[in-house]
């Protein structure tokens, strides 16, 4: 894949990269930003213990990192990044004029991803933060490719699963409220009967979007959840708010003109079933996205482009 796929797919791998620059001596700085300056987005700090902060905050995608600092020492300032879970897999570089092998040693096994030596050669600086970078960039790239659905791009199966059963246990701690849509393209092989597949893939990935669109908070997730069903996580929704969103998404979809030859399939139709309920210590995950799937069915026979709760909801 190459760069301008990556930036399609996944705008923030087309960014420039982020550093950190953290070293006490502001010659250094000056130094690492002639060098590196062009190329990233730089930050810097001289105090170890506002870079942790900063780092924190910014979330770089490498921290260049000096050992020895006034104050908080670079071996401190590591092992304290790598405690917090915010910065614990940001690639971390030491800069050093201690060429020896116990420094090297203490800071490999802490868990630095290289050393840089001072003096700096600009081209072996340059070098070295460039490979770091691209293992950074490979990792994110494998990252968002596991979690997302090709062909719509949006999240896949595996990745809802993982959401809904950390939604489902977030509720149960708030005692809060889960809702959940299952939604299925109505008339869906017909349609790819008649244009092929390729035309059919167009139209679910439209609809996704459509779908994507009129989710409006932040924390809704929507994936596929195969076929040509869609399944859509509303964390803190109530059944009448689901209700709503429900009929705001089939409307959206229905409204949408497709271009095509036969001008009744112009218009393609979402059936949408729903559950929604206060997850409690021994709820069933299982049952509460089979019972969303049960009013889909339900609202597959009674005519389709239309949207069933769950048995016992209103
Ligand atoms: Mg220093």
């Amino acid at each position: 894949m190459d760069n301008r796929m990556m930036g399609q797919v996944m705008p923030e791998l087309a960014k420039k990269n982020t550093v950190m620059i953290v070293d006490d001596d502001v010659l250094n700085i000056a130094a690492l930003t002639q060098i590196l300056g062009s190329d990233y987005t730089l930050y810097a700090e001289k105090d170890g213990a506002r870079a942790i902060e900063q780092a924190k905050e910014l979330l770089p995608d490498l921290i260049l990192l000096d050992i020895i600092m006034p104050g908080m020492d670079g071996f401190e300032v590591m092992s304290r990044l790598k405690d917090m879970y915010e910065t614990d897999d940001i690639p971390i570089v030491f800069i050093t004029g201690l060429s020896d092998v116990i420094t090297e040693e203490k800071g490999l096994a802490l868990g630095a991803a290289d050393y840089i030596y001072k003096p700096f050669s600009p081209a072996i600086v340059k070098l070295r933060v460039r490979n770091q970078l691209q293992i950074v960039n490979q990792m994110r790239l494998i990252n968002f490719l596991s979690i997302t659905d090709a062909l719509t791009g949006l999240f896949n199966r595996r990745y809802f699963n993982t959401r809904l059963n950390y939604e489902w246990q977030r509720a149960l701690r708030d005692k809060g409220l889960l809702s959940i849509l299952m939604i299925d393209i109505d008339n869906f092989k017909n349609y790819n009967d008649t244009y092929g597949h390729l035309q059919g893939d167009a139209v679910l990935k439209t609809i996704a979007n459509i779908i994507k669109r009129n989710l409006l908070r932040s924390n809704d997730m929507l994936a596929r959840w195969g076929g040509e069903e869609l399944a859509a996580l509303l964390p803190g929704t109530n059944s009448f708010g689901a209700y709503v969103v429900a009929e705001r998404l089939r409307t959206a979809v229905k409204a949408h003109i497709f271009p095509c030859i036969r001008p009744e399939d112009m218009h393609v139709t979402v059936s949408i079933g729903i559950n929604c309920v206060t997850p409690y210590e021994y709820g069933c995950l299982r049952h509460f996205v089979d019972e969303a799937d049960r009013a889909l069915y339900r609202a597959k026979k009674a005519g389709k482009d239309r949207v069933e709760m769950a048995e016992g909801l209103s």
